[in-house]
């Protein structure tokens, strides 16, 4: 009877054990190719001055979908694979994972969890960007390149959500602002923050670097182009047009970042 005991006991053990990150990637090829991807993605977004010491880009895991992987709390320029650590859809570390995670990894949970046609979420303070969300000025698509802003960026009050004190750190450090932050961004893909930054969401990693690195182009061309008088905008009907051809070219511009990261190294 002591034995049968024991021998549930271990059983039990076992289910319990989840598959580390690194376990998951030896097990599974799309896994491997998702965090090594995530790690280039981290470089390059540095690179490309989309992030700083601060920011972060995460994946869905494409083995669980309630699950995501996201880097440990480092300047993404330095990220390695053995810091990717996975998080469920409530920004709860998984594995048993104790390391210090990023305090606004629910942007990533809120955002994930509610949408589901997107994989990867990249947050970041870039300069160009910060204007709009102060002055309620819409970042619209200029051209082509950053086609994806549709109809223009919503930006996030995060005064309207702060409870039970609106005046916050203005920090994204729980799950119900993850998915008020998630609502204001609606069915779009970008999303800025007042006095803050920015989200951007893709249905891969790729596509979200690439519309991260051209909405801040946008965001530098249009306050150019204020300056000189009337914008002309994309239409509604371009945007859409322009997105779908410029989109499905993406490998480029990715090949040459990745080059650049990897030559710096
Ligand atoms: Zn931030």
């Amino acid at each position: 009877m002591k034995r049968l005991f024991m021998v549930v006991i271990f059983i039990v053990a076992i289910q319990a054990h989840a598959a580390s990150v690194q376990e998951q990637m030896e097990q599974n090829p799309a896994v491997k190719l998702a965090v090594e991807e995530l790690v280039i993605a981290n470089h390059i977004l540095y690179d490309q001055n989309a992030v700083d010491g601060y920011g972060h880009i995460s994946v869905r895991n494409p083995a669980n979908p309630n699950t995501f992987f996201l880097a440990r709390s480092v300047a993404p320029s330095v990220v390695k694979v053995e810091d990717i650590m996975e998080f469920d859809m409530d920004g709860k570390a998984l594995n048993g994972d104790t390391r210090v995670a990023y305090g606004e990894r629910f942007i990533h949970s809120g955002i994930l969890k509610n949408r589901p046609d997107i994989n990867s979420v990249i947050h970041g303070h870039a300069s160009p960007i910060l204007s709009y969300g102060l002055t309620g000025v819409t970042l619209k698509p200029v051209y082509h390149m950053s086609a994806f802003l549709g109809e223009g960026a919503p930006i996030f009050e995060i005064r309207n959500f702060a409870k039970p004190n609106p005046d916050t750190d203005m920090f994204i450090s729980n799950s119900d602002l993850g998915d008020a932050l998630s609502q204001t961004m609606g069915l779009q893909y970008f999303v800025l923050m007042r006095g803050h930054g920015y989200a951007a969401g893709a249905d891969s990693i790729k596509k979200a670097v690439f519309r991260t690195v051209y909405a801040i182009q946008n965001a530098s061309i249009q306050a150019e182009a204020m300056k000189m008088g009337q914008v002309q905008y994309l239409t509604p009907g371009e945007a859409a047009t322009s997105k779908e051809t410029i989109e499905k070219t993406i490998g480029r511009p990715w090949q040459l970042w990745t080059e650049r990261v990897k030559k710096s190294q």
